[in-house]
């Protein structure tokens, strides 16, 4: 479309003025959207036409236009045609120690600025909150971001050092990096409890896996004592299954009172016995973490912050599937059957990517579940008012009044096509626009 001179100033004068208004508004200033579909977060039919009034970092008022007049001196936002979502939290990730712009994994990475750069990733993409879940290499720096709001980028939340058998790594490449904290005898799992929460934190991460036999295994009594002294302590435990034991190792975690899964069981298929104890226990959750598999879709959304070369290797990675005639992935195919199999027995779903830093997964993981059989709306609320719920986090998940305005603004119905998820217009991070734009431009140019 052109537009004659006269029309480009007068757009210019209006840019300046919405500039100018937007510069004036301080922490109290209120801001109204009007015009929205609106994704509650909590499975309730959407709200079309919504208009919902955000002051400081909370939504104040959530409605229908119509309902009420925006106060007066309230900035305007016109959403017609766009769908506005909760933010999506990610349950269950690794930041830190991938360097997303050379792909270098290591302790050293654990810095920062290294955090705060992946921190951003994650709220570029629409993330609020992403909570680390136990290779903290740095466990002060990370209790230090947690307790800070960093504008522009996702909350950090930790559990701190996971909790292995040992923390001496297996064989070279070994994921968890020998960061872990080991524990061989109930004393030493206590020990570690203790000096966990009196760290400020809620949940303990433990990994019940022997690596395929290259690391020793965290033993039944060491997590019944774990267990014990972390709910003594008003704590939860959420736990690691292996991809060899993970059927036999999840009923005994459910016997000896486990909280949640971040893992599906990913051994072999569930059995009768399994879903009986997942009925016996309706409060423990599974964050199902589905093995990944790249599109061009989620290609092309990455390739809005991540490296040429990074990229180039996805793209061959997928054409490698497609010349093989894109033959079905066994380990998806399996991960698809239990999460079938959990969800129509009432497990409670959640979501967590056990992504690294690039901050895209979740958007992955929701399309997984879709793919699996759970409706768009199943799967948002998965990674929005579920996580939201079984993490504790009580300001986000929902958009509704007293919560935090964190919130997405799409392009197009996620209802409709989960990947719509990625069609990102804008991003609102408590009550402030994430500069989308500074952030990518940014990412690109350090990346070369
Ligand atoms: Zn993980």
């Amino acid at each position: 479309m052109r537009c004659s001179k006269q029309a480009a100033a007068v757009i210019g004068l209006v840019f300046a003025f919405v500039l100018a208004v937007d510069a004036q508004r301080g922490p109290g200033a209120s801001i109204w959207f009007e015009g929205a579909r609106l994704i509650v977060g909590d499975g309730s039919a959407p709200i079309e036409n919504s208009a919902f009034l955000v002051e400081g970092d909370a939504f104040t008022w959530v409605g229908r236009q119509g309902q009420r007049q925006p106060p007066p001196g309230a900035v305007r936002v016109d959403l017609s045609g766009k769908t506005v979502m909760p933010s999506l939290i990610d349950g269950h990730n690794h930041i830190g120690l991938v360097n997303e712009k050379d792909g270098s994994n290591s302790k050293a990475n654990y810095r920062r600025a290294n955090l705060v750069d992946q921190l951003e990733r994650y709220a570029y993409y629409g993330v609020s909150a992403a909570l680390s879940m136990g290779l903290e290499a740095d466990p002060d720096l990370a209790y230090q971001l947690r307790d800070e709001v960093i504008p522009n980028a996702a909350r950090f939340l930790t559990v701190g050092k996971g909790i292995a058998a040992t923390s001496i790594g297996g064989p070279t490449g070994e994921p968890r990096l020998g960061i872990p904290y080991g524990a061989r005898t109930e004393k030493q799992g206590r020990d570690r409890v203790k000096e966990l929460h009196a760290n400020g934190v809620r949940f303990i991460k433990i990994w019940v896996d022997d690596r395929n036999g290259d690391v020793p295994k965290l033993q039944p009594n060491v997590y019944r004592a774990i267990i014990a002294e972390a709910h003594a302590n008003k704590m939860e435990v959420l736990a690691h299954l292996s991809r060899t034991s993970a059927l036999a190792d999840a009923k005994d975690l459910l016997r000896a009172g486990v909280d949640g899964f971040v893992h599906l069981v990913r051994d072999r298929d569930v059995d009768e016995e399994y879903l009986a104890a997942v009925k016996a226990h309706p409060r423990v959750w599974s964050g199902p973490n589905m093995p990944a598999v790249p599109t061009r879709d989620s290609i092309a959304a990455l390739a809005e912050t991540l490296p040429a070369n990074q990229i180039e290797g996805m793209r061959k990675q997928l054409a490698a599937q497609e010349a093989k005639g894109n033959p079905p992935n066994e380990l998806f195919e399996l991960h698809c059957r239990n999460l079938r199999k959990i969800h129509a027995a009432g497990m409670v779903i959640a979501m967590g990517t056990d992504g690294t830093g690039d901050g895209f997964g979740s958007h992955e993981q929701i399309e997984a579940y879709t793919r699996c059989g759970m409706t768009p709306m199943q799967a948002i609320v998965a990674a929005t008012g579920t996580n939201a719920k079984v993490l504790h986090l009580d300001r986000l998940g929902t958009i509704a009044t007293g919560k935090e305005a964190s919130f997405n603004v799409l392009d197009a119905n996620p209802l409709e096509t989960i990947t719509n998820s990625r069609r990102i217009s804008r991003v609102y991070l408590r009550g402030q626009e994430v500069d989308r734009q500074a952030l990518k431009t940014r990412f690109i140019t350090s990346n070369n």
